[in-house]
């Protein structure tokens, strides 16, 4: 799974500054010499958390299975945008290569052997019928399928999403997602998710 933030530092401080601007307009400030972290990490530590709905991050997402695409797309605040397997599958399925597919463990090798069995099927069943539609073809696709996507959040549900799945309970591949989400952000602005973080120690 590759993960980038396509937002850009510039924007994101400047999306920093107009929340904090936010937070100081509820309470009436004047003050034009605000430190932007500062009074948002104010807000944070008082629960205030509609005014991170301010500041919305969005990245790029690739190698995701579709088990954890369909966990993902649970939550209910995020715009996603997918590679949409009614335009790319066949293509998908001929050039599939392991190393693209969701690894499984070694417990389960022999069920890692018939995920390529599963592809090279495909492809022999595309060369036959090569007039089968994408649409037919789909419904056949495991969940251990990987798919690419762009997903724009803002920062409260950002929050939410790293809270639930960073914790242990949550799917591993979610796991791995969640704490890329918060990785992919600068150092500067990782305050704003950072107390949502499961740490080990969180369990001690
Ligand atoms: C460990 C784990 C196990 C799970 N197991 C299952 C399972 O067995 N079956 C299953 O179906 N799902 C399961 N889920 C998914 C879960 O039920 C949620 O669909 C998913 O986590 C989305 O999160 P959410 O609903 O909290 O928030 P989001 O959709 O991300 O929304 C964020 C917040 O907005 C608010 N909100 C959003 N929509 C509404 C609304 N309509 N009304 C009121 N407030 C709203 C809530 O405060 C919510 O927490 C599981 C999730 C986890 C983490």
């Amino acid at each position: 799974m590759n993960v980038i933030l396509l937002t850009s530092y510039a924007t994101l401080s400047d999306m920093e500054r107009f929340a904090a601007l936010a937070a100081l307009t509820c309470h009436a400030h004047t003050d034009k010499d605000y430190v932007p972290h500062e009074v948002l990490g104010r807000i944070i530590k008082a629960g205030h958390e509609s005014i991170l709905e301010h500041i919305t991050l969005t990245y790029s997402i690739k190698g995701l299975s579709r088990a954890c695409l369909q966990e993902l797309a649970r939550h209910r605040h995020i715009s996603l945008s997918v590679e949409s397997t009614r335009h790319t599958l066949k293509k998908q399925i001929r050039e599939a290569e392991d190393s693209s597919l969701y690894p499984v463990p070694d417990v389960l090798a022999d069920v890692w052997k018939s995920t390529r069995v599963f592809t090279d099927l495909m492809i022999t069943r595309l060369r036959k019928n090569p007039d089968i539609s994408n649409d037919e073809l789909k419904y056949y696709l495991p969940e251990f399928w990987p798919t690419n996507l762009i997903m724009t959040a803002n920062i409260r549900e950002l929050r939410h999403i790293i809270r639930l799945r960073t914790a242990p309970a949550a799917l591993r591949e979610f796991r791995v997602l969640a704490y890329s989400l918060y990785e992919a952000v600068p150092d500067e602005f990782k305050y704003l998710l950072a107390d949502c973080v499961y740490k080990e120690t969180d369990n001690e």
